[in-house]
């Protein structure tokens, strides 16, 4: 059978195959339209391309792996025992590259908040720091907080 894909319909699916709906963004964001907030995902055209962005609060979410984007004081932000410096300059570079984004998103006068796994996988075993979580993030979107305080 032919292919009849067009170059544009190929390119959409290998995109929706390494697709960013891993876990914990879809579980974050069910909560959040739960309480009634609308969002886009994956916003490319944002720096950073953040996972969660609230257009009516110009602000940006990301949830960020603790491993690759070193959480600082995170157990899950281990460092592997070989070629140490290979993961050393990989993970400098990733550090880099969330402050650049993170700059880029002050300057365009978008608020940002970065979730960190290990906060979500607490939020789902553990209901009142789910809630806890989920309220402090709602406040965060509807007030003047300007200061990207880590989750
Ligand atoms: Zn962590």
């Amino acid at each position: 059978m032919a292919d009849i894909k067009s170059p544009e319909d190929r390119s959409r699916n290998m995109r929706a195959i390494r697709s960013k709906d891993t876990k914990p963004e879809v579980y974050l964001r069910k909560l959040l339209f739960a309480q009634g907030l609308r969002y886009r995902k994956n916003v490319q055209k944002l720096p950073g391309c953040p996972d969660i962005y609230f257009a009516r609060y110009q602000t940006a979410v990301f949830v960020h792996g603790c491993f690759w984007h070193r959480h600082p004081g995170c157990k899950y932000a281990y460092m592997p025992k070989s070629r140490t410096e290979f993961w050393q300059q990989k993970f400098d570079a990733n550090t880099r590259r969330d402050e650049s984004v993170h700059e880029e998103l002050k300057t365009m006068g978008i608020r940002y908040l970065v979730v960190w796994e290990c906060t979500l996988r607490e939020m789902k075993k553990d209901q009142d720091k789910e809630r806890s979580i989920i309220a402090f993030i709602l406040s965060y979107l509807k007030g003047t907080e300007s200061s990207s305080n880590p989750l």
